[in-house]
């Protein structure tokens, strides 16, 4: 670790790849099973309509393209060297694999990709998908982003996750099989969830192999069932002090390896309904930062195996 008391993403990327990496936020054109009627067609409750992959570039456009065009937004802000070629919109294993064989080749194939990186659903690992991933992992790192956000199955059923937690367990096996790196999304906040709760799904995720871990913020977006809901049981939605306190009591039980991907999120400005402070990313994550210290305390703090 360098100056922070949680192992961050940063502080990995420097240590395995000598520099900070930056993520190139791809679309590789797929839908979504909790989207498309074979599972539901409202999707999770949270989800927007563009799959919670705002930032991604058009789907229009070929990987290729995409990615010197991510490449040209950052090459005004800072000299950049990698790149971590992140699929996030959708489901992005959901699609027959000749499709993913091109678009995850396309991308690993640009000399300055340094990582695949995949978000999707624990239900869509087929066997040739795996076996996919795990040939593209030897060419470069594979990173597959599993959306699990809670443990608990009154909340995943509420959400609408549209799996139970076993499909996540045999995922998480079938990847650690074969070598590929995972990384858990959970989310904080969910209606419902008490902080032992959340607590209780950090600490399962510390008893798998996941490499990394993501802390969400619930975001209430424009559009969602979510935010229907929102407007009628006018359910609690966490401040900025209740938030910080939860991420720290999160950090405290998680494995002290275990990579913090993230620690909040920014919902895009024009979908948030709330809450309105987690806009100010920056100032939420500078919140945290001081917060450990003056509690004098760090990741793993509270762990046990
Ligand atoms: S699995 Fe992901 S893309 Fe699909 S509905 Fe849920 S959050 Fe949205």
């Amino acid at each position: 670790m360098t100056d922070s008391r949680f192992r961050s993403l940063n502080d990995d990327l420097r240590e395995r790849f000598g520099e900070k990496l930056y993520k190139l936020t791809l679309n590789g054109g797929c839908t979504c099973p909790n989207r498309d009627g074979t599972l539901g067609t409202r999707g999770c409750i949270f989800c927007s309509e563009g799959g919670s992959g705002e930032f991604a570039a058009s789907p229009q456009l070929s990987i290729q393209e995409q990615i010197e065009d991510g490449k040209r937004r950052l090459a005004g802000k800072r000299p950049v060297k990698k790149y971590i070629a992140y699929f996030q919109a959708y489901t992005n294993t959901y699609a027959p694999v000749e499709h993913l064989r091109r678009v995850f080749t396309e991308a690993i194939s640009c000399p300055e990709i340094a990582v695949l990186s995949i978000a999707t659903r624990p239900d869509c690992l087929g066997e040739e998908v795996l076996e996919l991933l795990e040939e593209l992992n030897r060419r470069k790192p594979v990173w597959v982003e599993l959306g699990l956000q809670t443990i608990h199955e009154k909340t995943a059923s509420f959400i609408r996750r549209g799996y139970p937690l076993p499909v996540f367990d045999r995922a998480v096996k079938e990847l650690e099989a074969r070598g590929i790196e995972i990384i858990v999304h959970t989310i904080l906040g969910l209606p419902g969830e008490t902080a032992d709760m959340m607590l209780d799904t950090m600490r399962y995720v510390n008893s798998t192999p996941a490499a990394g871990i993501k802390l969400q913020l619930l975001h209430i977006l424009k559009h969602t069932d979510l935010a229907d809901y929102y407007q009628h049981t006018g359910f609690h939605i966490l401040t900025m002090n209740e938030y910080v306190d939860l991420v720290i009591r999160c950090l405290e039980v998680c494995r002290p390896d275990l990579v913090i991907h993230r620690l909040t999120g920014d919902g895009p400005k024009d979908l948030l309904i709330a809450p309105e402070w987690s806009q100010a990313k920056r100032q939420v994550l500078n919140t945290i930062q001081k917060e450990l210290k003056r509690r004098n305390t760090f990741q793993g703090r509270l762990y046990s195996p």
